[in-house]
């Protein structure tokens, strides 16, 4: 019997690392909340009071996620969002830690946490991605210098 089945194994968007990989490249708080699901202490990020122009991506793996332009100030302490910066982005999965039914949003490519949309953000989309500023890696835009 030679059966070769590739049904989980032939995604190439998808990157894979072990633990060990992601504890030399991050910090241990970007580790312990990105790959352990953890929260950040709410107004102690560097991106929740952040208004430049430009663009947030993964601290792991560089994913584009979101754009400044959909940015608010939610009042939470952490960086909030209305909208991701394209829909394959961002992948939404139901988490019922803490005895809550929330929405956990992870980055599309490697499966980062990153924290958990709620539906009580502005128009246009009415959500709120509230987001861990440990999973962001900010790049400012340069385009309208
Ligand atoms: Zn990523």
């Amino acid at each position: 019997m030679n059966t070769t089945s590739k049904q989980n194994s032939s995604n190439r968007n998808q990157i894979n690392s072990d633990d060990g990989n992601w504890q030399s490249k991050l910090t241990s708080e970007q580790y312990q909340i990105t790959r352990l699901g953890g929260t950040e202490r709410a107004f102690t990020g560097c991106y929740w009071n952040h208004k430049e122009t430009g663009t947030y991506k993964c601290i792991c793996c560089n994913n584009e996620l979101f754009s400044s332009k959909t940015k608010f100030d939610s009042g939470t302490g952490w960086p909030s969002f209305w909208d991701g910066i394209d829909p394959t982005a961002i992948n939404t999965k139901e988490d019922q830690s803490h005895g809550m039914k929330r929405i956990e949003i992870n980055c599309s490519k490697c499966e980062a946490h990153l924290g958990h949309i709620f539906e009580d953000g502005p128009l246009p989309t009415g959500k709120r991605y509230c987001v861990n500023s440990a999973s962001l890696k900010f790049e400012a835009d340069t385009k309208f210098e």
